[in-house]
């Protein structure tokens, strides 16, 4: 299992704010910005290299879901910024897809 199917099982604890069916939210151990959640698959994708057409759907819901869950933080209005790390140049640390939804304050262009 990895870290975040035991989120989502409820194995290990974390402050979850949106659920659905095939996906789960909660927020960053580790926040980046004043709101910071990571939308999760509940089925394990190791990274977004990784996923392929048959993936399609669901990635299109977390997607919906990153955005609807972003206008009931609040972040509707004032805007926030989607992440997804793959690998190691791009930053990833756990091996289970999940895009970054940070907001709350102004974002920098190009990121580091
Ligand atoms: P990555 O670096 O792989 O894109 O992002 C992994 C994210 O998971 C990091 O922002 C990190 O702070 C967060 N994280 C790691 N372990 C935990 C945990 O046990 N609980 C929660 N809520 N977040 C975690």
């Amino acid at each position: 299992m990895t870290l975040f199917e035991k989120i989502a099982a409820r194995k290990i604890p974390a402050e979850i704010i949106a659920e659905g069916t095939e996906w789960i939210a909660f927020r960053d151990i580790a926040p980046q910005a004043p709101v910071h959640f990571l939308v999760v698959p509940k089925h394990c994708i190791p990274r977004i290299n990784e996923a392929t057409a048959s993936d399609a759907e669901l990635l299109g819901t977390l997607l919906a879901a990153a955005a609807s869950t972003a206008r009931q933080e609040g972040l509707g209005d004032s805007g926030y910024r989607i992440v997804i790390n793959n690998g190691t140049d791009g930053g990833e640390t756990v091996p289970h897809l999940h895009i970054h939804v940070l907001g709350g304050r102004p974002m920098k262009w190009p990121p580091g």
